[in-house]
C-alpha cells in the first residue's frame, strides 16, 4: 500500500480492473469529477476503455499487466468479482500500488458457499443451503432441504446461468450429472414476496452510507425492472438497510457492497452479494442526489460520502441484446422521449446480454407506472 495519501483528488488516476458497463459508469462519474481513468480488460475498445485515458489489454490475472495498471493509477478498483483474486493479492502485497478494497471481498463473493457462510457469520438468514460437492452430500442435502430447490454452481454464475431448478426426484439424475462437472451448492427455493437490494458504500475513512431500498423484478433469472421507492414496510426497509451497513462493517469492506435479498413477510434473507456497484442501482444516476458510481469513487478515494436520497420516483428497464432496437425506437417518440437512455457501447447486441438500461423518472408515481406499463406492452421476449 504505497500511495495511501488520502483523500485522493482529481486529477489523480483511477484504475479499473474490468472493462464492462459498471467500469464505464464508474469512469463517467469519475471523469465528471476530473479524475483520469486507466482500465485493464482483455478485449480492445471495451465499454470502459471508450471512456479511459489508458487502456491495457491483457488477462485480469496477467501479473505484468496488473502491475502496470497499479503503477499508472493512484488508486485501483474492480468492476466485477469474477477476477482471480490470487494474482491481485500477490501484486498488492508486493507493494505495487493502492487497492483499498483489497482482495478479500473477491474471495468471499466469488464463491456462493463462502458468501452464504459470511452472511450467517454476520448473524443473518439465507435460504437453506448445503455444499453438494459429492453424490452422498447431494443426496443428504436433498433429504434435508427437499424440493423445490435450486442447484447452483459455486462460482462463475451470473444472470441465472449455472442454475438448475429441481422440482422433484425426476430431476435428480440431471443434478447428479451436473455435480460431476462443477462444484455446486444446493439451495432451498424461497417462496419470497419480493426481491429487493441494498447498496451500501463505506469509505476508506470508515464512513458508511446506505442507499434507499431498490425493488427488483427478474425475468428468466435476469434483472428486468428496478423500482424506487420500493413498496416495502418501514420495518423491512429499516431492517434491510441496517443489515447492509452492519455487514459492510463486520466484513471490514471498503467501496461498494450490493446485497440482493428476499423479503418473506417482514423477514429478510440474504441471497447474493457483490463488492461493487450493481445493476439494480443504475437508476441512482437519474433518480437520486448521488449515483452509486459517484459514491463508489468517493469511498475508494477517501472523500466524504453523500447521504443518498430519492429525488424522483423511478423505474429502470434493463435492456438486453434483444431489447435494444425496440427501446431505441420507442425512445425517439414523444411518449417515451423523456426516458433516460444509457447504452453501454457494446460492439454487438447479443441475446440475454446486458447492453443498456432506460430509466423513467416521474414525480407522479401513477403516471410513471402508466408509462412503464405501456412501454412494456410490446417489449420483445
Ligand atoms: P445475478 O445476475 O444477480 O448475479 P445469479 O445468476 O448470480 O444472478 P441469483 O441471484 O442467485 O443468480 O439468482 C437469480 C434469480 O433467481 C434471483 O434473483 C431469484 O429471482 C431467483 N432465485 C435464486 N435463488 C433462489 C432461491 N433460493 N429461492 C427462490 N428464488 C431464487
Ligand atoms: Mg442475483
Amino acid at each position: 500500500m504505497t500511495k495511501a495519501n488520502l483523500p485522493i483528488v482529481p486529477p489523480a488516476v483511477i484504475g479499473i480492473i474490468g472493462g464492462g458497463q459498471l467500469g464505464r459508469m464508474m469512469a463517467i462519474a469519475a471523469r465528471q469529477m476530473g479524475y483520469g481513468i486507466a482500465v485493464l480488460e482483455p478485449g480492445a475498445n471495451s465499454p470502459t476503455a471508450q471512456i479511459a485515458d489508458v487502456e491495457i489489454n491483457a488477462a485480469y490475472d496477467d501479473k505484468v499487466a496488473l502491475e502496470e495498471l497499479l503503477f499508472v493509477s493512484d488508486v485501483v478498483t474492480y468492476e466485477f468479482e469474477n477476477i482471480p483474486n490470487a494474482a491481485i493479492k500477490e501484486v498488492v502485497q508486493a507493494g505495487f500500488g493502492y487497492l483499498p478494497q483489497g482482495h478479500m471481498p473477491l474471495k468471499i463473493t466469488q464463491n456462493r458457499l463462502r458468501e452464504k457462510d459470511a452472511a450467517v457469520a454476520c448473524g443473518y438468514g439465507t435460504a437453506p443451503y448445503a455444499d453438494v460437492s459429492t453424490e452422498d452430500k447431494l443426496l443428504d442435502a436433498i433429504e434435508e432441504i427437499g424440493y423445490p430447490s435450486i442447484l447452483k454452481t459455486v462460482s462463475g454464475g451470473y444472470d441465472g446461468k449455472g442454475q438448475w431448478r429441481l422440482k422433484s426426484k425426476d430431476d435428480l439424475p440431471e443434478a447428479l450429472e451436473v455435480i460431476k462437472n462443477a462444484e455446486c451448492i444446493l439451495e432451498g427455493f424461497v417462496p419470497f414476496d419480493k426481491e429487493i437490494s441494498v447498496i451500501v458504500a463505506r469509505s476508506t475513512t470508515g464512513e458508511v452510507k446506505t442507499f434507499p431500498i431498490f425493488e427488483n423484478d427478474h425475468a428468466n433469472g435476469i434483472l428486468h425492472l428496478t423500482t424506487i421507492p420500493a413498496d416495502v414496510s418501514d420495518v423491512v426497509a429499516d431492517k434491510a438497510r441496517a443489515l447492509a451497513a452492519d455487514m459492510m462493517a463486520k466484513l471490514d469492506l471498503v467501496g461498494t457492497l450490493a446485497i440482493e435479498m428476499f423479503v418473506v413477510g417482514e423477514d429478510i434473507l440474504v441471497n447474493e452479494m457483490a463488492p461493487r456497484p450493481h445493476n439494480s442501482g443504475h437508476l441512482t444516476i437519474d433518480a437520486c442526489n448521488v449515483s452509486q458510481f459517484e459514491q463508489h469513487i468517493r469511498a475508494i478515494c477517501g472523500l466524504p460520502l453523500i447521504d443518498p436520497v430519492i429525488v424522483h420516483p423511478a423505474v429502470m428497464v434493463n435492456l438486453l441484446g434483444q431489447h435494444a432496437d425496440y427501446a431505441v425506437k420507442q425512445w425517439q417518440t414523444p411518449a417515451y422521449g423523456d426516458g433516460k437512455m444509457h447504452l453501454y457501447g457494446k460492439d454487438e447486441y447479443i441475446r440475454d446480454r446486458k447492453v443498456g438500461h432506460l430509466t423513467f423518472v416521474n414525480d407522479d408515481a401513477a403516471a410513471l407506472k402508466r408509462t412503464v406499463d405501456a412501454f412494456l406492452v410490446d417489449f420483445p421476449e
